[in-house]
């Protein structure tokens, strides 16, 4: 890992992910410790840590494949709304300092709480296999 950062060795494939997208400029993969089924990470393949020190134009491009992979989600899975979270320094409970917004796809109803759990390795390969043939 060149510059420790977690996100940009799986950026780089040095470390294995549940991949649903991928292009030039972003990656997606299941977050693997799920809030739901089918919570997943979009970031930029460029390190960079938070909303703020983001450059305009690799936040466009990113959000604009939060929203395309969201619309894959959609229709891949059999979620009724979707959130979107980005978490920016630790007192907003950002753990990974590299930009990532979650899409966190919501089953029925209830209130906006978020649990994560451990997610089963086989479950999460076979999901991310489902969403990126989508
Ligand atoms: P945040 O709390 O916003 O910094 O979110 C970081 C997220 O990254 C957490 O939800 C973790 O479960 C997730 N995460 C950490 N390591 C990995 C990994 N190797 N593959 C997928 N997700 C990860
Ligand atoms: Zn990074």
């Amino acid at each position: 890992m060149k510059n420790g950062c977690i996100f940009c060795a799986i950026a780089a494939g040095e470390i294995p992910s549940f991949k649903v997208y991928e292009d030039d400029v972003v990656l997606a993969y299941l977050d693997i410790n799920p809030f739901t089924e089918g919570h997943t990470l979009v970031i930029p393949k460029a390190h960079s840590e938070g909303l703020l020190d983001t450059p305009d134009e690799t936040l466009a491009a990113v959000l604009a494949r939060v929203r395309k992979v969201a619309a894959h989600l959609k229709s891949a899975l059999p979620c009724d709304g979707f959130n979107i979270l980005q978490n920016n320094g630790e007192a907003a409970g950002q753990t990974v300092k590299h930009l990532h917004f979650h899409i966190v796809p919501r089953y029925g109803t209830g209130p906006i709480a978020f649990e994560s759990g451990k997610g089963d390795m086989e479950r999460l390969k076979a999901l991310a296999d489902r969403v990126r043939m989508a």
